[in-house]
């Protein structure tokens, strides 16, 4: 779930616009809720999304024209360790969480959740609204194929690297999207939920490699023991042993 595990999230460039980081969920994507039948479609402000533009696009499931954005943010209650205020926080993960009665950083958290909730299953806004370029712009309903989901976040973070200066971001925010995808969908193929972990596993390694972020290494880690836990397909668990040596190779010896 998002804001669980112990990665400090700076976003990318292309998400800091103003228009975009206040309208971004805790997973840094964009969600546009429809008023009439609650039907939401997601959009990456790696696209280079104008907001105000999308709000005009009407509802593709029943062709409403009210739409706004939804922000599924993090829910932490927390007591200060310095001063013993207890506060709870609607908050993303690139946010400081600081006491606000004594300012503060020391806080034990409790239970995260997510409120509202990721939908189980959602659609892609694309046509010009996509970083992956022309012929690329097929509808995507996320949370029905695993496979598919993967891929295509994998397609998307391939192109975000290439096109952006700050690959890493990228790619860390794509690790936080499949982690919500794996918690929140209720996938129909059996090994879709293994694609999405050994995505996001790869994608973990990727970020630790390239930044040293010591708590991504672990969970690097840890999220490929939970994918080849997942599987009982002979050639997928190999590859998936694979790479899990391979994270763990790449832990610093500390
Ligand atoms: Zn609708
Ligand atoms: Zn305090």
């Amino acid at each position: 779930m998002a804001g669980v595990i112990d990665i400090f999230v700076e976003l990318p460039l292309s998400h800091r616009r103003k228009d975009v980081v206040d309208q971004l969920s805790a997973n840094g994507q964009l969600y546009l809720a429809c008023a009439k039948c609650t039907w939401e479609d997601r959009v990456s402000p790696a696209a280079a999304v104008e907001p105000r533009t999308l709000l005009r696009l009407p509802c593709p499931r029943c062709h409403g024209r009210k739409r706004r954005f939804v922000r599924h943010l993090v829910r932490v209650p927390a007591r200060c360790e310095a001063c013993g205020r207890e506060t709870t926080f609607e908050t993303v993960p690139w946010k400081d969480r600081r006491c606000p009665n004594c300012l503060s950083a020391k806080l034990a958290l409790s239970d995260v959740e997510v409120v509202p909730p990721f939908p189980a299953v959602f659609g892609e806004l694309d046509g010009m609204h996509t970083v992956l370029g022309p012929g690329s712009d097929k509808a995507h309903p996320w949370g029905v194929s695993g496979k598919e989901d993967a891929r295509r976040v994998r397609d998307e973070v391939k192109a975000a690297v290439q096109l952006y200066p700050d690959p890493q971001f990228h790619t860390l925010i794509g690790a936080i999207f499949l982690r919500d995808l794996r918690s929140y969908c209720d996938y129909e193929d059996d090994a879709g939920y293994t694609w999405i972990l050994q995505l996001e596993g790869l994608l973990l390694q990727d970020y630790f490699r390239q930044t040293g972020d010591i708590p991504a290494g672990p969970e690097a880690v840890r999220v490929d023991e939970l994918a080849t836990a997942s599987t009982k397909i002979p050639a997928l668990h190999a590859s998936l042993e694979h790479n899990r040596a391979m994270a763990t190779y790449s832990l610093p010896a500390r």
